[in-house]
């Protein structure tokens, strides 16, 4: 339901989740944070409001990447263990995800034929082990390569805890928008989790791909297997 995304150089977690709260106003049942810090990937997430998110992350809980959800259950009831974000069975991978999944079960199934244990009900889940598995080189490529294999609709980041000063964002059917900042990035699902944070934006196209750090970003069309740069400068916000 609600995507929030930041890499810079302040402390993630108060502004993912003012984002959040920014994007209370559509509705949603769970709510979660994912943070790369000193200590690796750190999952906080649960059923309920943003406030109650807000009690489950722990005081000390810093980072400089980090992304955020809240859930509108389509997959899986609402739960702490279906809230995302989700991560891969090495703990290395981090996915929020908007939409739906259409050939979840499918993917589901040959995961677990693969001997990998899924730890949600969710069709999303499938997202961060197809990134994990993936042979290719760079985060933004595993992405391409996962949803190749994926129909359905998505606004999708991804974080790699192995290289945590970059997120991947891409969209099909489902809103994605960049907002930059002084050397530090925003993503999310709607303008309304950038206010106060910049006017500056850019509007990923469906089937359009972003690596985002904190210097800046780069577009290109998701399925381009030469990946040519759409990259353009960012628009006020209105
Ligand atoms: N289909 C996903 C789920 O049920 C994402 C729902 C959403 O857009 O919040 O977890």
């Amino acid at each position: 339901c609600g995507i929030v995304g930041y890499v810079g150089s302040k402390n993630t977690v108060p502004l993912l989740v003012e984002g959040l709260h920014r994007l209370e106003y559509r509705g949603y049942d769970s709510a979660g944070v994912a943070v790369a810090g000193d200590g690796g990937l750190e999952v906080h997430k649960t059923a309920g409001r943003v406030a109650d998110l807000r009690r489950v992350i722990p005081g000390g809980l810093s980072g400089t990447t980090g992304i955020a959800h809240t859930r509108w259950a389509t997959h899986g009831e609402p739960s702490d263990r279906n809230a995302h974000p989700h991560l891969d069975a090495t703990g290395r991978i981090a996915i929020v995800h908007n939409g739906v999944l259409e050939n979840s079960d499918a993917l589901r199934a040959r995961l677990t034929g693969d001997g990998v244990e899924l730890a949600s009900e969710t069709d999303s889940e499938v997202l961060a082990h197809l990134i994990a598995r993936s042979g290719k080189a760079t985060l933004a490529d595993k992405v391409r390569d996962a949803l190749s294999q994926v129909e359905g609709t998505y606004g999708v980041i991804a974080l790699d805890a192995a290289n945590p000063g970059e997120l991947v964002a891409v969209r099909r059917g489902s809103p994605i928008v960049l907002g930059l900042g002084e050397k530090e990035m925003l993503i999310a699902s709607d303008t309304a989790a950038l206010v106060r944070f910049t006017e500056k934006v850019i509007y990923l196209e469906d089937d359009e791909l972003a690596t985002v750090t904190a210097d800046g970003y780069e577009t290109s069309a998701m399925n381009d297997p030469d990946s040519r740069s759409t990259t353009r400068p960012p628009t006020a916000l209105e």
